[in-house]
């Protein structure tokens, strides 16, 4: 395509509508048509990136390929896509600030007084500029979190108006808002769109398509009220309802012709209808399950799933490939004692200890371990969940009473899990981990040589913690095994049980590299595993 085309999507009346997911079920259609895409993400919080955000902030903290720390809506992107996304596709007012004010320290600007505008707002565009034309994608779509109305929201606000204007034909904005039902009418309540869509007038940017989140469908009258109050043609009032998977918003889209009106309003033409064949096997294996299995999802944050995001998506992959439906129990790891751990955890087919960070809950993560290992109940460690194995596997079959993390204990005789060399001398906390994609060599026979069928694999790291070397022959007589190393560092990357039916910890974190036509085959044989 000649010129790149860009793509605001904005929203409105109340945050987590899912501009995520309709931004990545657009791209996924316009994909589908032949064309390449890629979505970016611009968080208006002051943080550089969310790394260093607790959990109950924003949910998980989703790692790209390239070691970046973002948004978990960057893991839609990827798994909605089946294409990596890297440090461009995120973007933070942090990151946003701090290389103008370092460009005025280099005297960029010398005698300029630096403001919002142009400053602030140039880097914005500049960087939604790049991603397009870099990689020459045919589309970017730009998804702007937070609210219309919201303070923070206003120099990517002003970013979009000002792009707007400058592309033309090749840009475009899509406004998200609830359309909300009112049981005591029997009414659905078109007046917060219509106040959503002014608020964006004020600030001049004219949405091309509006897209309502819904519970009931919207009847033409509806459709045509909000038309004609908020300016834009009836074919571009998309209806958004509810359903019960995200993945079947891409089919609802097209139904409602949202990638029509997209090509159409951009000037482009597309004679392809969109493929979506593997996408709709996916759902029908999703929608048709033979049989039911719960698997215990162990971790401190429980209470909030986005926490797991990737994890609980993961499952749903895997599920669809095995033709189950994969009940997650979310177990709290803080309340798990040595008095309740076994009548809390029977009865599960299957446990995933989670990554973490801290010694929060750890005691009843490794209870956990204990009760998985002891059980013969197929077993997935991630990240501080195989660190977790790993010390229970050193006490209570080792013997080593004292064995710990040094993240937990600074001072344990038994340093099972200790610092990495290279981490010693960090003090930022800061986009400071061992981060991103590393190498790893599996062993042949082993759970995870047989699930990915490979000899080498590129996974995805986000700690500072390992497993300790020297006591890595001792293990493997007392029967936990490495399986997995990397090859320039040494480092253990998997941990298994062979005697086990199915015990395997890993450091890295597989959930993040799973997608709905690349099912991660840790999570699949895992699965697989509980079946039996
Ligand atoms: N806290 C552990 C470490 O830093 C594990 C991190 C994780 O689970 N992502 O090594």
């Amino acid at each position: 395509m000649a010129h790149t085309k860009y793509i605001f999507v904005t929203g409105g009346v109340t945050s987590s509508l899912g501009k995520g997911i309709i931004s990545a079920s657009l791209a996924k259609l316009l994909q589908a048509r032949g064309f390449s895409v890629t979505i970016q993400k611009l968080d208006p919080y002051i943080n550089i990136d969310p790394g260093t955000l607790n959990p109950y902030e924003h949910g998980e903290c989703y790692v790209t390929e390239d070691g970046a720390e973002t948004d978990l809506d960057l893991g839609h992107y990827e798994r909605f896509l089946n294409k990596f996304t890297s440090q461009s596709n995120n973007v933070t007012t942090g990151r946003i600030y701090q290389s103008v004010i370092n460009k005025e320290r280099r005297g960029d600007f010398l005698g300029k007084t630096v403001q919002i505008i142009p400053h602030i707002t140039d880097e914005i565009k500049r960087r939604i500029k790049l991603l397009g034309t870099k990689n020459r994608f045919d589309f970017v779509i730009t998804e702007i979190g937070g609210t219309v109305g919201d303070i923070e929201s206003l120099p990517y606000i002003e970013s979009v108006r000002q792009l707007k204007w400058e592309l033309g034909k090749d840009a475009l904005n899509i406004h998200l808002t609830l359309v909300p039902y009112l049981n005591a009418s029997g009414e659905l309540k078109t007046k917060p769109t219509q106040h959503s869509v002014k608020m964006l007038l004020e600030t001049g940017v004219q949405p091309d398509i509006l897209v309502l989140r819904t519970e009931h469908p919207l009847t033409k009258d509806i459709r045509k009220k909000v038309a004609l109050f908020c300016n834009v043609d009836i074919n571009s009032v998309i209806e958004s309802i509810d359903v019960s998977t995200i993945y079947e918003v891409p089919i609802l889209m097209k139904k409602e012709k949202l990638d029509e009106t997209v090509l159409l309003k951009l000037g482009l033409q597309s004679k392809l209808q969109p493929e979506l064949k593997a996408w709709k096997d996916f759902l029908k294996r999703l929608s048709n399950p033979i049989r039911t299995v719960r698997i215990g999802l162990v971790g401190k944050y429980v209470e909030l799933a986005d926490a797991y995001k990737s994890i609980i998506e993961s499952f749903v992959h895997a599920g669809a490939v095995n033709r189950v439906k994969v009940e997650l129990e979310l177990v709290h790891s803080e309340k798990l004692t040595m008095d309740n751990y076994v009548d809390e955890l029977k009865g599960l087919d299957g446990i995933l200890i989670a990554p973490g960070f801290g010694p929060r809950g750890i005691e009843g993560k490794i209870y956990a371990a204990k009760f998985a290992r002891e059980n013969n109940i197929p077993f997935l460690g991630i990240c501080l969940g195989m660190q977790c194995a790993v010390i229970e596997f050193a006490r209570n079959v080792m013997n080593l009473q004292d064995a710990n993390s040094t993240e937990m204990k600074r001072t344990s005789s038994v340093p099972v899990i200790d610092i990495m060399e290279e981490q010693k001398k960090v003090t930022d906390k800061g986009g400071t981990m061992r981060l991103g994609a590393y190498p790893c060599r599996l062993k042949k026979k082993t759970n995870a040589h047989e699930a990915y069928q490979r000899n080498t694999i590129q996974e995805r790291h986000r700690h500072r913690y390992e497993f300790n070397n020297n006591y890595l022959e001792d293990f493997e007589k007392a029967g936990m095994i490495a399986t997995g190393i990397n090859p320039e560092t040494g480092l253990v990357e998997i941990v298994e049980i062979p005697k086990h039916k199915w015990f395997v910890g890993v450091q890295f974190h597989p959930e993040y590299k799973s997608t709905v036509l690349n099912p991660h085959p840790i999570f699949v044989n895992f699965v697989k595993a509980t079946l039996s």
